[in-house]
């Protein structure tokens, strides 16, 4: 009977708000048909009722766009499917600047619209005026349209969803309340609800703002907090009509859309009010939160610049809802690291309208596949650790979150919210130093270090910015002394057991059977030979390999890791990274310095590249990887956390007679760069294969047992130059600035875009990585026999493309020592 409560499904979805939905309809299609949701109260009731609707499609990150052109497109054929309308209008959408930085914004984002395929014009506040003939376009600098966007009805979309997904064999229990996830052996099996228990293969968390809460009922971290999210609704104003577009002025933290003749106005105030300190009480079912006038002060303020028939306009509606936020702004989507077949679809940030549609396919597939079907790093849940769910600090963090979406999104941007949150052991003394510190996985960083008499602080622009002259600075002691960084944020993993070596050597794509002492750079891939990760793997001892991967990829590496390790195989993973912290010290002097030091035999034939020893620094003992991320001889020195400070102090110590300086995360990326060198989640990406990144030489391909995506790789072999292809370029001009995700054009047609940039100091101009495409070969042909350029916000860039990195070492000392990764190998 369709009614009849089940007692087992293969998928149970937890929440019937627009997502829960979106997942539900996206399984059945997928030909998952035996799915079961639950919802609490009614469809939408929770968060999804009272959104505004809005949809707009442009999002930094180019699969992140394509996931909301794909909610565009389905939101406008739903209808014709299922017989529900979804209110789907495609009324386009403006975004106004009142400043020329705000400008320069938008025209990035339109030459990276342009890039992702979206179609956009930048346009004269004029023109932007004759769309949206209620504003006042006075203080206007420009506008950019963008007519492919549009709104939704929230309500009307969830019910169509749902609908499709009965169509297709759902079943959709309302007044169903999950008071528990079964687990056996660390596997979710189930759920424990108010009518009775349904086992299930997979269950997925799409609880909306409760999602935190349902996590904590099997140990899983979903990292988000509420906080209030106002609008109001006014009577009608004479002008506007139903096909007016959405305009957003975030200048003004505010957006409108046309609802029956009038307006709705909302707006991500800078400062947002965290809400359900206590728990989302129960039943807050269609339920709003009291009207807070103080709190949209500032938004209403704003809306009478740009609408002022707003003043005479009768204000029929304040709607004060309660939306989840994350620390980062972006949704949470996966499988939980902490529990297998449990996934999360959740925290959308008022971004879940919009988001639903692709969002729910791409969640929808990763169940199937049991692995995401394209990179969707910026949105994974592993990109959170178990201490970001503290429930202070998600308070204090989304006070910042929500005001994120219109705020300058400048270069390099740092969230200034509940910081520090973890700090290396040297954090006071670089801070004494004047380190002025980013944050990464939560770990405060030195991004630079400002002279005497400079503030540590970031004055943030589009051209160079305060720290310009500090990064050439460190840039030069890393490239003609040596420099120390701090990279203790480095995530450390520890592989041990007796089939620690041949787990390890199927997940990796390098051979890591290496002689115990040997480093190996690697790079770990998934079944279609994209990217997961690349890291180093370190054999200490023949059932021992301590890994260093990425400080940002702690828990997606270790999950990785653990999961593709046979369940009868001995080898045990653990985090170590709180038990080292990493001292990397470069540049041509470092051996001079470390030989002040340490008894060990640093020479290159006693010490050679990509090896590992454990040696004595000063009063310490601690390991030595002869590696480098800059291009320069040097050591990265894993030191127990406790002898830290102590070997800090006796190399800065020794370290004055040959011109140490510390240096920061800036100059790090810049010296990289300049090398060529990829970094993951920039160049390396799930989506990337390592032909395309130029780092085939890193890939042992006839190693004896393979390797996870050893046959996607074999099969993407191009047989001559790779169709997509991660290229060098350099500025013609030594003046401009790139920070990355810019177009890159050739004769005039785009064919790719800036994936890192940064400041060269060696090369005396903008260096950047970039991913660029041609049907027939991205090869030294293509490279040479055209005209490259770099769009920066509307002006274009001479660039010239290389496939080897044009720094030349000039020290006699580094060209005999450095053995380099050559990631721009051919
Ligand atoms: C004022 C406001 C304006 C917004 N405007 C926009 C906009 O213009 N564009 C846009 O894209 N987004 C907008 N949003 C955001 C959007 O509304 C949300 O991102 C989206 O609705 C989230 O959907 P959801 O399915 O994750 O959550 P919800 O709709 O909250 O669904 C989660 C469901 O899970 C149920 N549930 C929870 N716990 C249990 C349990 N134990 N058992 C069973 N069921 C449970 C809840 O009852 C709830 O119905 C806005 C949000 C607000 C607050």
């Amino acid at each position: 009977m369709a009614n009849e409560f089940p007692t087992q499904a293969r998928v149970v979805i937890v929440g019937g708000g627009i997502i829960g939905c979106s997942v539900a309809y996206h399984l059945t299609k997928l030909g998952w048909t035996d799915v079961v949701l639950l919802e609490q109260g009614q469809l939408s009731g929770g968060t999804t009722w009272h959104a505004a609707g809005l949809v707009g499609q442009l999002r930094s990150h180019f699969n992140m766009t394509s996931l909301i052109k794909y909610s565009t497109q389905l939101y406008g054929e739903l209808e014709a499917e299922t017989g529900l309308a979804t209110g789907w209008k495609n009324c386009g959408s403006l975004s106004v600047a009142r400043t020329a930085d705000r400008m320069t914004v938008l025209k990035r984002t339109a030459a990276s619209a342009r890039a992702q395929g979206v179609e956009i014009d930048v346009i004269s506040a004029k023109e932007a005026g004759d769309l949206w003939p209620v504003m006042s376009t006075d203080d206007l600098v420009g506008a950019v349209w963008l007519p492919g966007d549009g709104k939704a009805n929230p309500t009307d979309l969830t019910q169509s969803l749902a609908k499709g997904a009965r169509n297709g064999g759902a079943k959709i229990f309302e007044r169903v309340k999950v008071t528990g996830i079964t687990v056996k052996n660390s596997v979710a099996c189930g759920v424990e609800t108010d009518r009775g228990d349904i086992a299930a293969e997979i269950v997925v968390n799409c609880a909306g703002q409760w999602a935190r809460k349902v996590g904590l009922m099997c140990g899983v971290s979903v990292p988000l907090h509420s906080a209030e999210h106002m609008y109001i609704v006014t009577g009608r104003i004479e002008g506007v009509h139903p096909d007016l577009p959405v305009m957003r002025d975030p200048d003004g933290f505010i957006y409108f859309k046309e609802e029956v003749g009038g307006l709705v106005m909302g707006g991500f105030e800078p400062h947002a009010k965290p809400w359900g300190m206590n728990g989302i009480p129960e039943n807050f079912e269609f339920a709003l939160l009291p009207d807070d006038w103080d709190q949209f002060e500032i938004l209403m303020e704003n809306a009478l610049v740009r609408v002022p028939q707003l003043a005479e306009a009768e204000v029929k509606k304040f709607y004060n809802g309660p939306e989840s936020f994350t620390p980062d702004n972006n949704f949470l989507l996966g499988e939980a690291p902490e529990l297998k077949n449990f996934y999360v679809g959740a925290g959308f940030n008022s971004m879940g309208i919009a988001s639903a549609g692709g969002a729910g396919r791409a969640l929808a597939e990763w169940i199937v596949n049991s692995a995401p079907t394209m990179d969707l790093w910026p949105v994974d849940i592993r990109r959170f650790a178990s201490f970001n769910n503290n429930p202070r600090w998600l308070h204090d963090r989304v006070k910042e979150t929500l005001g994120l979406h219109y705020a300058m999104p400048w270069p390099n941007r740092e969230l200034d919210t509940a910081r520090p949150f973890r700090r290396s052991p040297l954090y006071d003394r670089l801070a004494a130093k004047g380190a002025c510190f980013g944050s990464k996985m939560g770990w405060e960083r030195a991004n630079w270090f400002a002279a005497s008499g400079e503030k540590a602080e970031n004055d943030y622009a589009f051209g160079r910015q305060n720290w310009h002259e500090a990064v050439r600075r460190e840039m030069k002691a890393t490239r003609e002394a040596v420099a120390l960084f701090d990279q203790t944020s480095f995530a450390k993993l520890l592989v041990q057991g007796r089939d620690a070596c041949a787990a390890l050597n199927r997940i990796c794509a390098g051979d890591v059977d290496v002689p115990v002492g040997t480093s190996v750079y690697t790079g770990v891939l998934n079944d279609r030979g994209g990217y997961e990760s690349d890291l180093t793997v370190m054999r200490l001892g023949s059932e021992k390999f301590l890994i260093v991967t990425g400080s940002a990829q702690a828990v997606h590496d270790a999950d990785w890791i653990v999961k593709n390790i046979p369940a009868d195989a001995h080898a045990i993973l653990t985090d170590v990274t709180s038990s080292y912290a990493v001292l990397a010290l470069m540049g041509p002097r470092s051996r001079d310095l470390l030989d002040k030091l340490s008894s060990a035999d640093l020479s290159n034939a006693g010490f050679p590249f990509g090896t590992i020893r454990e040696i004595d620094i000063g009063y310490a003992t601690a390991y030595a990887n002869r590696m480098t991320y800059v291009g320069e001889l040097g050591w990265e020195l894993i030191v127990p956390t406790e002898f830290a400070v102590g070997v800090y102090e006796a190399l800065h110590e020794a370290g004055r007679e040959f011109g140490l300086l510390d240096a920061g995360y800036y100059a790090l990326d810049a010296l990289r760069i300049e090398k060529g060198f990829r970094a993951w989640g920039r160049e390396l990406t799930p989506d990337i294969n390592p032909w395309q990144a130029g780092l085939g030489f890193a890939v042992s391909i006839d190693k004896p047992g393979g390797f996870i995506g050893c046959d996607a790789l074999v099969k993407a072999k191009p047989s001559a130059a790779p169709a997509k292809r991660v290229v060098l370029f350099t500025l013609d001009d030594a003046e401009p600035m790139l920070w990355g995700g810019e177009l890159i054009l050739r004769d005039g047609r785009p064919v790719g875009e800036v994936r890192s940039a940064a400041y060269g100091h060696t090369l005396g101009r903008s260096v950047a990585l970039g991913l660029i495409e041609n049907e027939t070969g991205v090869d030294t042909a293509f490279l040479n026999g055209g005209r490259f350029e770099i769009d920066l916000a509307g002006i274009r860039h001479a660039a010239t493309a290389h496939l080897r990195s044009p720094y030349d070492p000039k020290s006699e000392r580094v060209k005999a020592d450095v053995v380099e990764l050559r990631a721009a190998a051919a």
